[in-house]
């Protein structure tokens, strides 16, 4: 008998949520992401889904749990996996593999225990038997180990199962939160910096289904700094999935802003614009929520005030995971998931082109919006909806330009 992929996901993690829905959809995503990988077949069975490679030899099999396992740590929702040793459902079967699986890990360990989990009850060894048994015999194999029930270097865990038993040791850590799809869906205003990539990353996280959109304003703003996005969403769909993105032609909009409105007020009013859009594209997209990088204090659009002023724009929920976050915690995540190299990339964004001198710290929403209402914005913002162009980073494609 080969390997398999044991995938636990949290029993925490159901609380409060339908537990075959999101059984369902972890399955489901996990099969969209290794369908390009191979063939393999699934199964559920206390909280535990199996993931069993479909190929000819062991080698190819091996091959096939090499390539799931980083794709794996990708996908929300999975708390944990190991890559387990399935045998029959005999002590002497268990004994005897149980070595070679386990001879890495327990060669470069000095302490280790044995679990065992007997969901079978008919197993005729009860599971402090299984332990101390298997114990033993790991024991008299490998001499420099020792037992240590409390804080053990390697864990071995046995598991009597309905069909098998499965042997693993190295269990690893999954992504966490909730698998996407299971929160329905948010539109991230997706800039080119560190921080929106984050945010949309975290609320993919919290389960929710992400698409993007981006405001450009050519020819201030260039093809490469339209790419340099698109190619954080593609960075984006290991973790996210395939993604919805969507380009606003917003130069209109920021050259009667910066003819007709005071330059202090101009940054607040073009975020203002931008939620007007946004939540009209959301809507379009079936879209619930906004979700933007914003962090509490972090530039003077970012002040409580002006936040306010922001999302009194907005009708639908504004979601702004970053808002307590240090930017030094924000880059961490964004070296984690891959962003960061590309986030840092010195193209100008359409907020940078116009950035007024002196920004109006604590604006006040009667001022903003009187300001706002000295233009007729309706047509425009319908021209720069009606303008938006659609284009969807598939997962499939991602894969084969090898973001894993
Ligand atoms: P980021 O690193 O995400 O660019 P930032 O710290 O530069 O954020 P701002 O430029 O003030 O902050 O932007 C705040 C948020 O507004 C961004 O996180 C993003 O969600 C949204 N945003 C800014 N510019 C754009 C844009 N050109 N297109 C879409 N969303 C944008
Ligand atoms: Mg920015």
């Amino acid at each position: 008998m080969r390997e398999i992929i044991l995938v636990k996901y949290g029993e925490l993690a159901l609380k409060g949520l339908n537990r075959n829905t999101f059984e369902d959809v972890l399955l489901r995503n996990i099969r969209r992401r290794l369908k390009y990988v191979g063939n393999f077949s699934y199964s559920k069975a206390q909280s535990t889904i199996h993931i069993t490679p479909e190929a000819e030899t062991d080698a190819e099999c091996a091959e096939l749990l090499d390539n799931a396992m980083p794709r794996l740590k990708k996908i929300f929702g999975i708390a944990a996996m190991s890559r387990a040793l399935a045998c029959e459902k005999d002590f002497a079967d268990i004994a005897e593999r149980a070595i070679p699986h386990l001879q890495d890990v327990l060669s470069n360990a000095k302490t280790f225990k044995v679990e065992a989990k007997r969901a079978d009850k008919a197993f005729p060894m009860k599971s402090p038997q299984i332990c101390a048994e298997l114990g033993g015999v790991l024991l008299s194999r490998f001499h420099h180990l020792k037992v240590n029930v409390t804080e053990p270097e390697v864990t071995v865990t046995v598991e009597i199962r309905d069909t098998n038993a499965y042997i693993h040791a190295a269990k690893e850590r999954g992504a966490g939160g909730l698998p996407v799809g299971t929160g329905g869906n948010a539109m991230l205003l997706l800039s080119g910096g560190i921080d929106s990539p984050v945010a949309g990353w975290m609320m993919a996280k919290r389960g929710l289904r992400i698409s993007a959109v981006h405001f450009a304003a050519p020819p201030y703003t260039s093809e490469r700094a339209r790419l340099k996005v698109e190619s954080l969403c593609e960075k984006l769909t290991p973790w996210c999935g395939s993604m919805a993105f969507y380009c606003v032609p917003f130069t209109e909009i920021q050259e009667v802003l910066r003819r007709e409105c005071p330059e202090e007020y101009f940054t607040i009013l073009m975020r203002r614009l931008m939620m007007e859009i946004a939540q009209r594209i959301a809507e379009m997209d079936d879209c619930g929520a906004l979700i933007t990088g914003e962090s509490l204090g972090q530039v003077a659009s970012q002040t409580l005030q002006a936040i306010a002023c922001t999302d009194a724009a907005a009708k639908i929920p504004v979601l702004r995971p970053l808002i307590g976050m240090d930017k030094t915690e924000i880059m961490d995540i964004s070296r984690r998931i891959d962003t960061y190299e590309t986030s840092i990339l010195p193209y100008e964004d359409c907020c940078t082109v116009f950035t007024p001198r002196h920004p109006k710290l604590r604006p006040k929403l009667e001022e903003i919006e009187e300001v706002q209402a000295s233009v007729s914005w309706e047509d425009m913002i319908a021209q720069a909806v009606a303008g938006t162009t659609k284009k969807v980073f598939a997962l499939h494609v991602a894969e084969n330009n090898g973001v894993l």
